[in-house]
C-alpha cells in the first residue's frame, strides 16, 4: 500500500517552503506535489529561532514566520498548502529511500513513490558526544536546530532568569544565542577553542569589534579552550562545566553550537557525495537524473569561484530551491545556477552582510568606532569578498554588485582609503 506523487520534497524546512511556492508559480497541479517532514509544522524561516523567537518581549511565534516571509513573499500556512492541493506529510521521518525504484519508506511504514524527488533534508546539529563529552541529554543543555529545540531553550531560559548560561561554540549559533540570552538578562559566558569569535569568516579586527560590543553588554569570553565534562546535581541537571584549561564555570543553562552535519545518510551509496553533501550540477540535479538536492545538504558549483561548495545559509537554501524547481518544471528554459554567496547576521542593534568568499588578503575600511565599517578580500588581484556592518540598503547592494563583478584591484592601500566608495562607484 502506498501513495504516488509526481513530485516529492523530502524535508520540510526553508528550502522546502521556497520550493513549494515556486512549484505553484510554475503551474504544479493539485495532487501532484507532496512534502514529507520530520517536523510537526509547515516550513518556517529557521533564522527566526535564534533571534525573534528568543526575545523577552513579543517573541516571534508561528504562524507569523512560516516561509516565505523572510524574502517578503507570501506566508505559506497549512491552509495555503491545502488550497493549492499540496500534501503536507508532517511529523513523519523518512527512514529509507530507493532511488532506483523511486520509492521512500516512512517511519510509519508508508511507501511513497515519486517521479521526481527534491532532497531538502538540511542538516543536524553536532552533539558534544561526538567530541567525547557525555551528558548533553540533560534537560538544561540545549542545542538549536529546530522548533522543538527552540521551545526547549525558551523553557530553560525562563526557569533561570538572572542565572548563568554557558554558550559552547563561537560560530553563528554561539554568537546569536549569546546575544539573545544577554537580552534576557542572563549572565553569559561564551567558550570556544579559537583565538577569536566567528573564526570561519571574521578577521581578528572584525571579531575584536563584536567581542568588545558583547563585553559591553556583559557577555564574557573564554577563548582557546573547550568543554571537557559537566558537573550534575542530584536531579541530573548540569550545574557547572569543566574546561580543558582546568577552570570551572557555574551553569544554569548550557547552549551548544558546535557545527552541523548535512543529512545525507539516506543517500550514501546511492548518490555521489562531495564536501560532506550531495553533489549536484548547475541545475541542482544529483548523480541520479530524477533526484535533485537543495539547501544545506547540496554541494553545488559556484560559478563565480569555479568550484563546488556547500553553503549553510538561508539565502542559498531559498535560491537553490527556486532554481531546482525551475529546472524541473521548465528544463529547456532554465540555465545553470549562478549564485553569489550571501551570509548575514543580526544581533543586539548590530547587522552585517557578507558576499562572496573570504580568501586572500583582507583590506579593512570605514570607521570601527562609529559602527559603519567593513572589509574587502582580494585574491589573485581581484575583489572576491565584501563584508559590511551598519550599512544602508544601497550600500549593501553596492558591495554585493561589486563582489559579483570581481573587479581587478592593484593597490590595496588605496582600496582601504576608498572604502565603501569603491563599491558605490563601480
Ligand atoms: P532545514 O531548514 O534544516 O530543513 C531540513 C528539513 O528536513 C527539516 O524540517 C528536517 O526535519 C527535515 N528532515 C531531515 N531529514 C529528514 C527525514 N529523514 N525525514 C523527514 N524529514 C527530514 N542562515 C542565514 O543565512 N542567516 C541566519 O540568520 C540564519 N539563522 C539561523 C538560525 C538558526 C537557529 C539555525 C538553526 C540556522 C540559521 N541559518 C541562518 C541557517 C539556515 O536556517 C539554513 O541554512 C537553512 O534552514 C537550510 O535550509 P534547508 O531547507 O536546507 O534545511
Ligand atoms: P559554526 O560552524 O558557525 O560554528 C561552530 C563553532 O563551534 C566554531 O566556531 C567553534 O568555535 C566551535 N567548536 C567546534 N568544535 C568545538 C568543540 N569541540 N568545543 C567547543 N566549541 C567547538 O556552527 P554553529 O554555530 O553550530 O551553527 C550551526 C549552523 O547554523 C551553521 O550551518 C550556521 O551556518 C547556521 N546558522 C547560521 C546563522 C547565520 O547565517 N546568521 C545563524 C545561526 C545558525
Amino acid at each position: 500500500m502506498g501513495r504516488a506523487f509526481v513530485y516529492v520534497i523530502l524535508g520540510g524546512g526553508v528550502a522546502a517552503g521556497y520550493a513549494a511556492l515556486e512549484f505553484t508559480r510554475k503551474g504544479v497541479s493539485p495532487g501532484e506535489l507532496c512534502i514529507i517532514s520530520e517536523e510537526p509544522v509547515a516550513p518556517y524561516e529557521r533564522p527566526a529561532l535564534s533571534k525573534g523567537f528568543l526575545l523577552p518581549e513579543s517573541p516571534a511565534r508561528l504562524p507569523s514566520f512560516h516561509t516565505c516571509v523572510g524574502a517578503n513573499e507570501e506566508r505559506l500556512t497549512p491552509k495555503w498548502y491545502k488550497e493549492h492541493g499540496i500534501e503536507l506529510v508532517l511529523g513523519t521521518r523518512v527512514k529509507s529511500v530507493d532511488v532506483r525504484r523511486k520509492k521512500l519508506l516512512t517511519a510509519t511504514g508508508e511507501t511513497i513513490s515519486y517521479k521526481i524527488l527534491l532532497i531538502a533534508t538540511g542538516a543536524r546539529a553536532l552533539k558534544l558526544e561526538e567530541f567525547g563529552v557525555d551528558g548533553s541529554e540533560a534537560e538544561n543543555v540545549c542545542y538549536l536546530r529546530d522548533l522543538a529545540d527552540a521551545n526547549g531553550l525558551v523553557n530553560v531560559m525562563q526557569s533561570c532568569s538572572s542565572g548563568n548560561a554557558v554558550v559552547i561554540g563561537g560560530g553563528y549559533i554561539g554568537m546569536e544565542c549569546a546575544a539573545s540570552l544577554a537580552i534576557n538578562k542572563i549572565n553569559v559566558t561564551l567558550v570556544f577553542p579559537e583565538v577569536h569569535c566567528m573564526a570561519r569568516l571574521f578577521t581578528p579586527k572584525i571579531a575584536n569589534y563584536y567581542e568588545e560590543y558583547y563585553q559591553a553588554k556583559g557577555v564574557k569570553f573564554v577563548k582557546g579552550t573547550v568543554l571537557t565534562s559537566f558537573e550534575f546535581d542530584s536531579s541530573g541537571k548540569v550545574m557547572a562545566v569543566n574546561l580543558r584549561d582546568g577552570s570551572q564555570l557555574p551553569a544554569d543553562l548550557v547552549v551548544v553550537g558546535i557545527g552541523i552535519r548535512p543529512n545525507t545518510s539516506l543517500f550514501e551509496g546511492q548518490l555521489t557525495l562531495e564536501k560532506g553533501g550531495i553533489k549536484v550540477n548547475g541545475k541542482m540535479q544529483t548523480s541520479n537524473d530524477s533526484v535533485y538536492a537543495v539547501g544545506d545538504v547540496a554541494a553545488f558549483p559556484v560559478k563565480l569561484f569555479g568550484e563546488t561548495r556547500r553553503l549553510e545559509h538561508v539565502d542559498s537554501a531559498r535560491k537553490s530551491a527556486k532554481h531546482a524547481v525551475a529546472a524541473i518544471m521548465e528544463p529547456k528554459k532554465s540555465g545553470e545556477f549562478d549564485y553569489l554567496p550571501f551570509f548575514y547576521s543580526r544581533v543586539f542593534g548590530l547587522s552585517w552582510q557578507f558576499y562572496g568568499d573570504n580568501v586572500g588578503e583582507a583590506v579593512h575600511f570605514g570607521d570601527y568606532l562609529s559602527g559603519t565599517f567593513g572589509a574587502y578580500w582580494i585574491s589573485k588581484g581581484h575583489l572576491v569578498g565584501s563584508f559590511l556592518e551598519g550599512g544602508t540598503k544601497e550600500e549593501y547592494e553596492a558591495i554585493a554588485k561589486a563582489t559579483s563583478l570581481k573587479p581587478p584591484v592593484e593597490d590595496l592601500a588605496e582600496l582601504g582609503q576608498q572604502g565603501l566608495n569603491f563599491a558605490l562607484t563601480i
